[in-house]
This record gives structure tokens, C-alpha cells and sequence, in this order.
């Protein structure tokens, strides 16, 4: 089943011919529409005929998240704001918030993008779908909306919050698919156990899940919690919101709706690219936007990318799962830890629920770096010999995976806050210094 067979299964070479009309049409609208894309090109002697094809990205200039903020709120928007149909806002996870805004055309290649994903992961008409993404500024709530509508499934507009009543409506409803954060998705499979309403209740098969990194551990977790499959779904709200790409039901990487966006991996050090299938940091252009045209957008996302069609018959390129954001990497003791290392390891300790806190402080010029993981009700015991040797074990299996020994603390079941959308593994306490 797929949603738009001739994108989606288009040759490689097909594929680059409409990337490159497209990425030349979109660079002469950034540079006579805006002056920012037209100062940095005039600054690099470039004019939009320098373009001819996607070989010559490389040429372009890169944008950063710090434009968006330098050009707040409609610095970058490349249509008089008549033409604006609708504004969103990232939800700030780092730093103040950035805005983007949208013509009509652009919603409806969003929802266009949307309903492909929602296909890829197996919804149909017949389905309702449960949008637990927040509604508001966030894209989450609003994007899953407009391609659920766009399939001529139903929509239920949950937003995030209420857990009783979500599994209330979740239930009588009979949502099919459910779309929310992996962290959400957890609490409300959490939720559903603690109601006693037995799963066979719910109809829900099918989990779209994403707007934070989460690990295939954290996805095995889910599934047996929900009973569902649960598919990746990537997006960033510079590029258009949710959507961006999603996994088909071989959940072999995430397929990314390349006629639209055109992805690159670059060595964020250098800012080379590099080769298929080696990891660097996630780059896009706008194909096909007219509001906010992004050209070169550093999404600081890490990650890879492989060209061989999918066992699906798809062709449209796919991404590795998101191992952070390079901005997420904490420097502990000189050492590299992205939070998902840590994940990954208390997910494979059936002793631990899926939830912990990374604290990171400094204390006499060495940085501290603690754990907090939540023991599972069951292996919940005062036995000091037992809650000793639980926390060796993980202490040595995660100094194995990431070279520093953490001091674990293990604290009772339910004491570590449960998220609602984008959750909050980490503490550093250095940064306030
Ligand atoms: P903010 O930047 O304020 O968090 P966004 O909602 O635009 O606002 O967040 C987009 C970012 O969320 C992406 O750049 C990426 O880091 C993360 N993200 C989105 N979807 C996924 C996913 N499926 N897997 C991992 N990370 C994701
Ligand atoms: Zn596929």
C-alpha cells in the first residue's frame, strides 16, 4: 500500500531530474524574494544561474537556527504576509522559540507529506486516528490533523494532556492509530494497565511516534506495552513540522519525502558532505516550499542516510534512526554521551522501567554524571544486597557502552515525571554557572 506510488517509487535518476528543476526554481524565489538568501549568496559571488542542478548545492550557503532567530518573526518569509496563511513556532526546546509561516500551497504539500506517512505505517479512510501531538503554536497536533483529514480518515483532535480521558476516548472511540511523543506513548501505555480496561478493549493497532530521539529498545517497549506496531515519524518545524518522513511497515529506516525536501549528511566539522551511509548531521533543502523557503538548513540532527530501495518497493531514501541532536551530546569527563546511549542500556535491564534522568553538575573542577533509574514494582525490594547488585550490574553495563563509570541512583516506581510531549532526560547544572 502505498499513498503516491510514482514519488515514492520514483528511479534515483527520475528522482534527481525533479530535485534539481526543483532546486533551482526554489533558489531563484529565495534570492529575488528575500533579502537574506540574496545578501549571503551576493556575499559568496553567487546568482541563482549558478544552479543548475543538485551537484551544485554544495555552492550554496548554509542556514542556521540563528538566522531564524536574527530575522524574528518574518525576516525570511518570501511572500508578502497576505499570502500567509498560517504561522507556527518550535517549541523552544533550545533557546527562544523560531517562527515559520506558511501559504496555502504549503499546508497542503504538509498534509500531502502527512497522509504519505500515515500510509507508510498502514492507516487508511477507514481508520481514526488519535492526534495526541500538543495543538497550538507546535506543529505536531496541527500537521498529524491535516493528513489524517487529507487520507479521509478521523480525525480526534486529543492534544496532549488529560491521560484519563485520552484512554477513555482512545477506547470508545476506536482509534486504530495514535500519534503522540514515544515518551507520551509510554505513559499512556502505563495508563491503560493501571485502568484495568483489558487491551483487547482498544482497537489500536498502530502508533506514529516522534518529535524526540527514541531508541529501538524504547520501541520494542511501546509495542509490548500498547500491543501496536509503532512506526518512527520525523520531522522539525524549519522544514515544515511533522511529516518530514516516516517508516514504512519494514521499519527499516525512516523514508524521507525527498521530492519535497532534499536531504544531505554533512561532517558537521568540516561541513564536507560525506558518503551514503555514513553518519554526520542532517541538512535540508526546500524543494517545493513558498513562505519560509529553507536552503541548506543545518538541523543539527545526527544520523545517515541509505539510497537502496526498500523491501517495500519504495525508493525514496532512508534515514537511520536519530542518534540526538549535536546540541544534546553532553561532554561528561571529556567523553561524548548522547542520552540515548543510556536509554538504550536501562531499556535492555527488564529490572527498570523505561524512565530515567541524567544529572550532570561539576563538584570540585570533575563533573559528576548520575543516573536516575526507576526499578520496576515487581523487583522493588528493601533488600540492600539486591538493590546493590541491580545497581552494579547497570552501573558496568553502561561505563561498557559509553567509557565513563555513572553513579546510578534507583529510586521507587512512578518518582521520575512522566512527559506529556517532548521529555526531559536531562539536568546539566553546569550550564548555570
Ligand atoms: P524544537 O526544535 O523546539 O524541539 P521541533 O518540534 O521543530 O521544535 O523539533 C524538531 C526536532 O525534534 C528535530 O530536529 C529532531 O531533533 C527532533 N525530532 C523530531 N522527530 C524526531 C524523530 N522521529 N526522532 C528523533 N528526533 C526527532
Ligand atoms: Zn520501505
Amino acid at each position: 500500500m502505498i499513498w503516491n506510488k510514482t514519488i515514492e517509487c520514483m528511479r534515483r535518476e527520475e528522482m534527481q531530474k525533479l530535485q534539481s528543476v526543483r532546486l533551482k526554481r526554489v533558489v531563484e524565489h529565495a534570492y529575488h524574494n528575500t533579502s537574506f538568501y540574496r545578501g549571503r549568496m551576493q556575499e559568496m559571488g553567487l546568482t541563482p544561474d549558478d544552479i543548475e542542478s543538485i551537484d551544485d548545492i554544495t555552492k550554496l550557503p548554509f542556514t542556521v537556527k540563528q538566522d531564524l532567530r536574527d530575522n524574528y518573526p518574518f525576516g525570511l518569509m518570501a511572500v508578502p504576509m497576505s499570502e500567509i496563511v498560517r504561522l507556527h513556532a518550535s517549541s523552544g526546546t533550545t533557546g527562544k522559540p523560531i517562527v515559520v509561516g506558511y501559504t496555502r500551497k504549503d499546508l497542503s504539500i504538509w498534509s500531502e507529506a502527512v497522509a504519505r506517512c500515515l500510509y507508510a505505517a498502514g492507516v487508511t479512510r477507514n481508520d481514526a486516528v488519535q492526534v495526541s501531538y500538543g495543538y497550538g503554536l507546535f506543529t505536531g497536533g496541527l500537521g498529524l490533523h491535516g493528513g489524517v483529514e487529507n487520507i479521509g480518515g478521523t480525525v480526534i483532535p486529543m492534544s496532549s494532556g488529560n491521560t484519563q480521558k485520552q484512554i477513555q476516548l482512545m477506547h470508545d472511540f476506536g482509534a486504530k492509530a495514535l500519534a503522540c511523543t514515544p515518551s507520551y506513548a509510554l505513559f499512556l501505555g502505563e495508563t491503560i494497565k493501571e485502568s484495568g480496561i483489558p487491551r483487547k478493549e482498544f482497537q489500536l493497532k498502530i502508533g506514529l511516534f516522534g518529535a524526540e530521539p527514541w531508541t529501538e529498545n524504547m520501541r520494542r517497549e511501546i509495542e509490548e506495552s500498547l500491543g501496536i506496531k509503532a512506526y518512527d515519524i520525523y520531522g522539525l518545524t524549519e522544514i515544515i513540522g511533522p511529516g518530514v518522513g516516516c517508516e514504512c511497515k519494514c521499519q527499516h529506516g525512516t523514508h524521507l519525502w525527498e521530492d519535497h525536501f532534499l536531504p544531505e549528511i554533512i561532517d558537521p566539522n568540516t561541513l564536507q558532505p560525506v558518503k551514503p551511509g555514513e553518519p554526520g548531521e542532517l541538512v535540508f533543502t526546500t524543494l517545493t516550499k513558498e513562505g519560509m523557503p529553507m536552503i541548506r538548513y543545518r538541523t543539527r540532527d545526527l544520523t545517515s542516510l541509505h539510497y537502496e530501495k526498500c523491501d517495500c518497493g519504495r525508493t525514496a531514501v532512508r534515514m537511520d534512526r536519530i542518534l540526538g541532536r549535536s546540541d544534546d551530546m553532553l561532554i561528561i569527563r571529556g567523553v561524548n554521551v548522547f542520552p540515548s546511549q543510556v536509554e538504550s542500556v536501562i531499556l535492555e535491564t527488564p529490572e527498570f522501567e523505561p524512565h530515567y534522568l541524567i544529572i550532570v553538575d561539576r563538584v570540585n573542577n570533575t563533573d559528576t554524571f548520575q543516573i536516575q533509574v526507576e526499578v520496576r514494582p515487581e523487583y522493588y525490594t528493601d533488600e540492600m544486597n539486591k538493590i546493590l547488585a541491580l545497581k552494579k550490574k547497570i552501573t558496568a553495563q553502561i561505563q561498557s557502552v559509553i567509557g565513563i563509570q555513572p553513579e546510578i541512583k534507583i529510586v521507587e516506581p512512578h518518582s521520575i515525571e512522566r512527559s506529556m510531549g517532548k521529555a526531559k532526560h536531562v539536568i546539566d547544572n553546569r550550564k548555570l554557572v
